[in-house]
């Protein structure tokens, strides 16, 4: 049986040497003669995982003393809710819509009380990012959102909004580990793992600790963070195989070198395809070059069924998950951290060769 190219949005590809480990562990993890899905969450192997886990992340991501780490579930979707319920204690807060998914955060926060959007690029169906430098950010606004890395519309934060001195929370889902972030630059990062990271079912959360409020009358204990940050992320049953997972993947990224290896594998991979797009007659990348994604990449033919023979006939030749998000069409590769050069090597012989007998 051979693995394929898998090119999928999320849950998406995770590295091999991950995946044999973890099935090399299955029956025994070390020594305990039981799966890591099979221990109490109490036990002191468990302990173990998820606290290595929490130390590894914390030295890939430089992540100062004052912030804390949450393993967290419900969706990355839940945490749209849950940073406002949070960190929003005004109930106000301003928001940057690039994308399906900060227009998703927005929404959620207006459910929930006075979320304004203060630049967008819906105009031109977020195909860029807004200029950011001189935003009218509300004075009382308790924090500023952006979704840094949009996994639908394939665009990208390469530099930081000018938050005139707010609080800066960035959902990092699909570039989560993907390169070396400052975190001091903001109070709140999260993430849902599913996408570079891990399996579906856990959120990492990253905050920092003075943001995190004492006391939060009529809401119930899972959604305050502190609830979990007090708890160590074991307040209830947390998703341990998932955890456990992550800790592989964040031993496999520290192996490899860091985030600033992460980031060169990554850069080399995205060139390589964004420069054939350019040159290309039959693809086009549909994001301003100044933003684009280093791990969405979109590109259309402009022509839907030209769009679906190409992603048959690459799925045949063991490049999976081409098509691009039901809301938007056309394709979209995505090339996250445990996507190796070689996928993108084959990826880019296959277009020219189908551009070539499409001509
Ligand atoms: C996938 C994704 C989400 C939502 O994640 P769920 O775990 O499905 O709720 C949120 N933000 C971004 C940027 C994503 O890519």
């Amino acid at each position: 049986m051979a693995r394929v190219y898998n090119f999928s949005a999320g849950p998406a590809t995770l590295p091999e040497p991950v995946l044999k480990q973890a099935a090399s562990e299955m029956l025994d993890y070390q020594g305990t003669g039981m799966s890591v899905m099979e221990m109490s969450h109490r036990s002191a192997a468990f302990k173990g995982i998820i606290e290595t886990a929490e130390a590894d992340l914390r030295e890939l991501m430089g992540i100062p003393d004052n912030y804390k780490v949450m393993f967290l579930q419900g969706g990355d979707s839940l945490l749209f809710a849950t940073v406002f319920m949070n960190l929003a204690p005004n109930k106000k807060a301003d928001y940057i819509v690039t994308g399906n998914w900060s227009n998703k955060a927005v929404k959620e926060a207006e459910i929930l009380g006075d979320a304004k959007v203060v630049a967008t690029s819906k105009d031109k169906n977020f195909s860029y990012i807004p200029d950011c430098s001189d935003l009218d950010i509300r004075d009382d606004a308790s924090y500023v959102y952006i979704c840094q890395n949009e996994t639908v519309h394939g665009n990208q934060f390469h530099t930081l909004p000018n938050t005139k001195g707010h609080v800066l929370v960035a959902d990092q889902s699909s570039m989560f580990l993907s390169e070396p972030v400052d975190v001091k630059q903001y109070g709140c990062i999260h993430a849902g793992v599913q996408k570079n990271v891990g399996p579906a079912g856990v959120q990492i959360a990253i905050v920092r600790e003075d943001l995190v409020p004492e006391d939060m009358p009529g809401v119930p204990t899972m959604l305050r963070f502190k609830t979990h940050i007090d708890k160590g992320s074991l307040y209830n049953t947390p998703p341990c195989y998932g955890i456990y997972i992550c800790g592989l993947v964040f031993k496999w990224i520290k192996e490899l070198g860091g985030l600033e290896v992460m980031k060169e594998r990554n850069v080399k991979k995205a060139t390589l395809l964004y420069d054939y797009l350019d040159s290309s007659k039959l693809f086009k990348p549909t994001v301003d070059p100044k933003d684009r994604s280093l791990m969405n990449v979109d590109f259309v033919t402009g022509d839907d069924d030209m769009d679906k023979k190409f992603v048959a006939e690459a799925t045949e030749a063991g490049l999976s998950n081409l098509k691009g998000h039901r809301s938007i069409g056309g394709m979209r590769a995505s090339i996250y951290n445990a996507m190796p050069y070689e996928g993108v090597q084959a990826l880019v012989e296959f277009m020219d060769k189908f551009e070539k007998e499409n001509a």
